[in-house]
């Protein structure tokens, strides 16, 4: 982890500390007995392990102490259910959460230890792809220091998201084995383990009172083991619990086996069934038609619903009032096999009739969708269901069956609109639409973004919005300020409690009284020697990764997520060989030095978007040797995109990126969390960047290119890219370099696909179309970044407008719109 940089600032604030336990003692004890080494022999890594467990230790109390709270209140319950939880690290976060921070930070520096070393040393915790699972962890947050009655269920996979290193320019994947040092924060639940079915048959016979009844028999049962991690809310005052769920082979099935003494082959299948949660898939816009992934969400909802029954069943006896007391939230379809899996335990398990339990189960779920694009879209062949879980494909058969009934009768004689809004998609094979199923299934769907609800409501899912009036509604995204300002961004955290107070950690709006600081001169000049101090740690942690030294004054230019077409990081690789070519033809002009900065994984099935990796690093490689470039343009790759390294980037950009194509990216939240952190966004009016707009206003802001209706337009009309490529000179020399290999001289073809695309293919994501206007709007800032005083106005703006985008204002929605779930607060003491 980089060294913050040493400020004049004060240091973040940490919320003040509840407990009376001497940390300093508690550690030592830590060190002695939990890890077994003493001050001569503890390794950084040692010195980690004390100080999660002192700090688990400070959680735990609460967090008994929470659920408690929590059953006496008989609390409706939030479950949020995601196949993601990109959580990252956690030790800076429970400190500052639980108010030890200040506590440790005296402690260390007395006692001579290298906190920045021990930090380091904790992996980085990537059970996800990217915003989605992102989301999911701010969430938890927000919902734990809002003292909202929630708990995160998901997967504990073995193998997270895939570590990337970049070899000869090249993206490599390599195994994130993060448990293999042990898991400080979890605690194994080998008691709470449940079974979960698969394949087998079904049964039917008819009960005394003469219904049809359902047997599900003959299963290949895997058990599931729950493990708990705490997650403290800001202040302290509620510790919620996420619970992930690990693949165990059930006793039985291996008992059959050993009896028949066939040993190995009983070893053998227990290492098959506990494959279940070894990897997370690490696609995030295209869905993974795989068997395992499939068998993944069935298993971690069947546990899920299981735990959650169990608990409820505890105090209920009424399945009606369910949905009083639980509300489930799915984020994205991946877990909406819920829905016939409730409909299933009703029915078959506890013999409630349909219409009941129907009715229980679409007021107890809700859908949150996250893209637009049909390639993201998740369908499951009706053959691979019908093999895996038979029982679900009935159930969705008679769902669905009942729902055209309705559709029908409603819009009679249109067996069109019947095809389109089918949950079963007739002509690809014969497939699920889990997109479909949800929606019918929840009582509210939303999208996450303003842009992208209307969207949703005006073309992929406009039949729903015609028969379902209100379900589709809007809650956009948020970012938790605590571990993306606080603790990302010491100094400008500092700086803003130093001059309003530290209120904004909590209620974000109140950033809105940096207004009138935004033209104070000695203000300015603090922020921007805030975000230098940043640059500079910055520039410090990639010349000793990389062994690219670059100049902390130049304009930090950023371009960090996901690698993917739609995000047009090509774009931005334009700009820069546009620069280059600049900068070559007239080498003495006076111009504002930049570096440009990516980082970002790429599927590794996704054959372009690592071609488009090598070919950002083949032109950083040629850029920064060139002599006549020079300081004046850098480009840097930096491997590996994860929480950590976003928590080191944002804090030093200048220029945000936020380049997708019009109607392309739903939300976004690297969009928040840069502008939170004084950059200034470059953009399409494109998910969030339209709000980020409305907020901080028109002229604090970059956009550019065409809009959503005008990317309709263009494209129903026949867009020829050619005219552009032979409409902008500059647009074409770049185009013909990349293809016709001026940066790789070793292999000239190498990325005439990529150029080909583009032209003869049609380019896709309109990159030509909006070059022109991209290079006008970059010349912009630059003129702005040359007069410091402006440019700091603007983003002292920027983080002034960003109240909004907290994850606290985006729960309050959902607990208000969605589940109609109160906060359980502990009385003041
Ligand atoms: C915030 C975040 C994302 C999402 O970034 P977008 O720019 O919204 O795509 C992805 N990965 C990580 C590690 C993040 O922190």
């Amino acid at each position: 982890m980089a060294k913050k940089p040493a400020t004049t600032e004060p240091s973040p604030q940490p919320a003040k500390s509840t407990d009376s336990v001497p940390f300093c003692q508690a550690l030592a004890n830590h060190l002695t007995y939990s890890v077994g080494k003493d001050h001569y022999t503890a390794t950084p890594r040692d010195w980690f392990f004390a100080l999660a467990h002192t700090t688990r230790d400070q959680m735990t109390a609460r967090w008994m102490e929470t659920m408690r709270r929590y059953y006496e209140a008989d609390a409706k319950r939030i479950y949020y259910m995601s196949m993601e939880f990109l959580i990252g690290r956690t030790l800076t976060n429970s400190l500052m959460n639980m108010g030890h921070y200040d506590e440790c930070l005296k402690m260390a520096a007395e006692a001579g230890l290298d906190l920045e070393q021990a930090r380091a040393m904790e992996p980085d915790a990537a059970l996800g792809n990217g915003g989605l699972g992102r989301l999911a962890a701010c969430f938890l947050d927000s919902m734990a220091t809002l003292g909202l009655p929630s708990y995160g269920y998901g997967i504990r996979y073995e193998y997270g998201m895939f570590n990337q290193r970049i070899e000869n320019g090249w993206q490599v994947e390599h195994p994130d084995s993060w448990l293999r040092y042990g898991n400080p924060w979890e605690f194994p639940r080998p008691e709470v383990l449940y079974p979960v079915k698969f394949y087998g048959r079904l049964v039917e016979y008819t009960s005394e009172a003469g219904s049809l009844r359902h047997h599900w028999v003959d299963t290949e049962d895997v058990m599931a083991m729950a493990y708990d991690t705490p997650i403290p809310g800001y202040g302290g005052k509620s510790v919620n619990n996420m619970r992930l769920w690990a693949a165990k082979s059930s006793r039985d099935f291996d008992l059959k086996y050993f009896n028949e003494g066939n040993y190995i082959k009983a070893v053998e299948d227990k290492n098959e069934s506990e494959n279940l949660s070894k990897v997370l898939y690490p696609d995030d816009t295209t869905a993974m038609g795989r068997e395992l992934r499939l068998k993944q969400q069935y298993f971690f909802v069947s546990a899920s619903l299981q735990d959650m029954l169990y608990r409820f069943n505890k105090f209920h006896k009424n399945f009606d009032e369910l949905p009083d007391k639980v509300a489930m939230q799915l984020n994205d379809t991946h877990p909406s096999i819920a829905i016939p899996e409730l409909m299933r335990i009703l029915l078959d398990l506890n013999h409630l009739d349909w219409d009941r339990a129907w009715d229980i189960v679409t007021r107890t779920f809700s859908y949150t969708n996250h893209t637009l694009m049909p390639e993201a879209l998740e369908t499951w062949p009706v053959s691979l269901l019908e093999k895996t879980l038979p029982r679900h494909l009935q159930i969705i058969y008679e769902i669905n069956h009942l729902f055209l009934n309705d559709v029908r009768h409603q819009n009679p004689g249109d067996t069109e609109l019947l095809k389109r809004i089918s949950i079963i998609d007739e002509d690809n094979g014969r497939r699920i639409r889990m997109a479909h199923l949800a929606i019918v299934g929840s009582h509210q769907v939303n999208g996450v973004a303003q842009i992208h609800t209307e969207l949703m409501r005006q073309t992929i899912f406009a039949d729903f919005d015609r028969f379902y009036p209100g379900k589709i509604i809007n809650i956009t995204n948020g970012i938790t300020p605590r571990r993306w300002l606080n603790q990302a961004n010491p100094g400008l955290a500092g700086l803003i409690t130093e001059h309003i107070g530290d209120g904004w950690i909590t209620h974000l709006d109140q950033l809105s009284k940096l207004n009138k600081f935004a033209t104070d001169k000695a203000f300015q000049g603090k922020f921007l020697r805030v975000k230098q101090a940043n640059k500079e740690s910055l520039a410090k942690v990639i010349e000793e990764k990389l062994g690219i030294k670059i100049n902390p004054a130049s304009l930090f230019d950023v371009q960090i997520k996901r690698m993917h077409e739609y995000k047009r990081q090509l774009l931005n690789l334009f700009h820069v060989v546009t620069l280059y070519n600049r900068i070559r033809a007239n080498p003495g002009e006076n111009r504002v030095p930049r570096t440009v900065i990516f980082s970002g994984k790429a599927a590794p099935g996704y054959a372009r978007a690592k071609l488009i990796i090598k070919l950002i690093n083949d032109v950083a490689d040629i850029v920064n040797h060139d002599p006549v470039i020079g300081d004046q343009l850098k480009v840097v790759y930096i491997p590996n995109y994860d929480v950590t390294t976003a928590a080191e980037i944002i804090p030093a950009a200048d220029l945000s990126e936020q380049i997708s194509t019009a109607g392309t990216e739903a939300s976004g939240t690297g969009n928040m969390k840069l502008a939170l952190n004084g950059a200034l966004t470059i953009g399409t009016l494109d998910g969030a960047n339209i709000e980020i707009r409305d907020e901080v206003g028109t002229d604090n802001i970059f956009i550019f290119g065409l809009n959503t209706a005008e990317v309709a337009e263009i494209t129903s009309k026949g867009y020829n890219p050619w005219d552009y490529y032979h409409g902008n000179q500059e647009l074409r020399q770049v185009l013909d370099m990349i293809g016709s290999g001026y940066f790789s001289p070793d292999e000239p073809e190498r990325f005439r696909p990529v150029i080909d695309s583009l032209t003869a293919g049609g380019d896709q994501y309109l990159l030509l179309a909006d070059y022109t206007d991209y290079i006008a709007c970059q010349e912009k800032i630059d003129a702005l970044y040359r007069n410091p005083a402006e440019w700091a106005r603007k983003a002292i703006l920027n983080v002034a407008g960003m109240g909004k985008f907290s994850s606290d204002r985006t729960i309050r929605e959902y607990a208000e719109n969605i589940w109609g779930v109160k906060s359980v607060l502990r009385p003041e003491v």
